[in-house]
């Protein structure tokens, strides 16, 4: 008996080996649904062993080999011949780790960071690397971020005294949500009317923002401010659930621009400092956000 779920198997047996707990267990279900035409199946190819890793308890690394089937696809119109059974509730096909355990780790990346986070983890007994929570984090950040309510408008420097782009913040949530390539009032205009929903828009007295606020956003309250923004560009992502994601976003689009521009590309995980870590707090202008990823 295990203290904990693992939905759709069954538990058959458990052994210690060093400080990992090692679960075995099978599936329960009867048949299996096929991935490509959804028709379920009951003839049984084959049964292999898959070892993901899952959440730790208390000071014991966790380690399930779960006994898993593949199945024949006898529908023939279907192209596949045969599919691994799923556990959806619990393990993703290929994957290496339960749902669970991606979960955690996201949740442990997105507020401290891939370097931190990976330190943390492993002082939960959780083996991991900053590299592998990137990734976490860059998949999730890949989902469409909202319409923010209150947004922040200023520019900062992909090329300083030469090139300039716009960034764009959520002031509720205080994170930096996206970042256009330059600063002509008809780029800031265009996202506005592809993201309808924003009620009050902080911005400078530049004519360029002015104009394409108006444009894009007619109904929107405008509140003109110098270096609105500039203080939520680099403040700590605590006040935000997903500040490292949201930052990460903003990153991979940094990263873009800037290899557009042929300057030097960052590393993710710079970008993951940046929104998160004590990095953050040292950059006080929107002007000096780019340099001050390029160099970290
Ligand atoms: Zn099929």
């Amino acid at each position: 008996m295990i203290p904990f779920p693992l939905p759709g198997c069954v538990v058959t047996g458990t052994v210690q080996i060093d400080k990992t707990l090692v679960v075995d267990a099978h599936t329960t279900a009867v048949i299996g649904f096929c991935p490509t035409c959804q028709h379920h199946a009951t003839r049984v190819h084959s049964r292999y062993l898959r070892t993901p890793r899952d959440l730790p308890v208390l000071t014991q690394h966790v380690q399930l080999r779960l006994l898993v089937r593949r199945f024949f696809c006898d529908q023939p119109a279907c192209p596949r011949r045969t599919f691994a059974e799923g556990l959806p509730e619990l393990l993703p096909r290929k994957a290496q780790r339960t749902t669970r355990l991606t979960a955690t780790l996201h949740d442990i990346g997105a507020e401290v960071g891939g370097t931190g986070g990976a330190a943390l983890a492993g002082r939960l007994r959780i083996r991991t690397s900053p590299d592998t929570i990137v990734r976490i984090l860059r998949c999730h950040a890949c989902a469409p971020l909202p319409t923010p309510r209150v947004l922040g408008v200023d520019d900062f420097a992909l090329q300083k005294g030469r090139v300039y782009g716009t960034i764009l913040v959520d002031i509720e949530r205080a994170a930096p949500i996206d970042l256009l390539p330059d600063r002509r009032p008809e780029t800031l205009a265009a996202w506005l009317q592809d993201h309808p929903g924003v009620d009050i828009i902080t911005r400078d007295r530049s004519t360029e923002f002015t104009r394409g606020a108006t444009d894009g956003a007619p109904a929107a309250i405008q509140v003109a401010d110098r270096g609105t923004c500039s203080p939520i560009c680099v403040r700590p992502s605590s006040a935000c659930c997903s500040g490292a994601c949201r930052t990460l976003h903003v990153g991979l689009r940094l990263r873009s621009l800037t290899t557009n521009h042929q300057a030097p590309p960052e590393s993710s995980r710079s970008v993951v400092r940046h929104g998160s870590g004590p990095r953050a707090k040292r950059g006080a202008s929107s002007g000096r956000v780019a340099s001050k990823r390029s160099r970290s």
